[in-house]
């Protein structure tokens, strides 16, 4: 290895790093966008991280490149989490793909998308998840807004979080159906903006005396 060489892997191996966060919508990469991906995590040898909440995120990309490396992402259509964002629910796979399910949770999680895509920005820092059974695979108990499918119509718990302290969510709606579900997250989504003001867990608004919902 010449002295260039040498003094360029020396330059490389000190560059700060950073991280990009590719949203998923519904856990869905589109094939395109994974290619790209590939292709750019050989050229500037970053790696890649599938994160809980359901995103795609690039590691350890040489601070350089990203903006170029977001440039490219972006002309093939990925969308990258970012503060203000309404967060992307947390969704199982859902009917066709889950022998238990009973809803399409690609379907619904469009429609929850579509319903909020017009605001401008979400106070942090509530989440959202999408079961399509009982069985809670995306841990719609332990989620600040969580919708629950079941043979019999949806179920909608508030104020559930994970963590050291975890916290079972208020079940607030049962056999309800989907329309009522949608109001029912767009008037949680209102009140959590009205009462927050940078960002706030859905479980500190349960006792506040306005809070629209009783538990069923
Ligand atoms: S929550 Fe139910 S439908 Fe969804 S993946 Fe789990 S078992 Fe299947």
């Amino acid at each position: 290895m010449n002295f260039q060489q040498r003094l360029k892997n020396e330059t490389m191996n000190t560059e700060n790093k950073v991280s990009i966060t590719i949203l998923v919508p519904a856990g869905r990469l589109p094939l395109e966008i994974m290619k790209t991906v590939s292709q750019l995590a050989e050229k500037h040898s970053f790696h890649l991280y599938l994160s809980i909440s359901q995103n795609l995120r690039l590691i350890d990309v040489p601070e350089s490149a990203a903006e170029e490396i977001k440039a490219t992402l972006a002309a093939g259509g990925a969308e990258f989490k970012a503060p203000g964002k309404f967060p992307l629910p947390r969704v199982c796979v859902g009917m066709d793909h889950c022998n238990l399910a009973v809803i399409d949770t690609e379907a619904l999680n469009r429609k929850i998308l579509d319903k909020f895509a017009g605001r401008k920005h979400t106070k942090a820092k509530f989440k959202i998840a999408i079961s399509a059974c009982t069985m809670c695979c995306s841990g719609v108990k332990t989620t600040d807004i969580g919708i629950m499918a079941t043979r019999d119509g949806y179920e909608l718990f508030a104020g559930g979080k994970g963590g050291p302290f975890p916290k079972i969510g208020r079940r607030i709606a049962r056999n309800a159906s989907e329309e009522t579900i949608l109001e029912m997250t767009e008037a949680l989504v209102e009140f959590h903006d009205k009462k927050t003001e940078k960002k706030q867990r859905m479980y500190k608004l349960l006792d506040d005396l306005q809070f629209p919902y009783q538990e069923k």
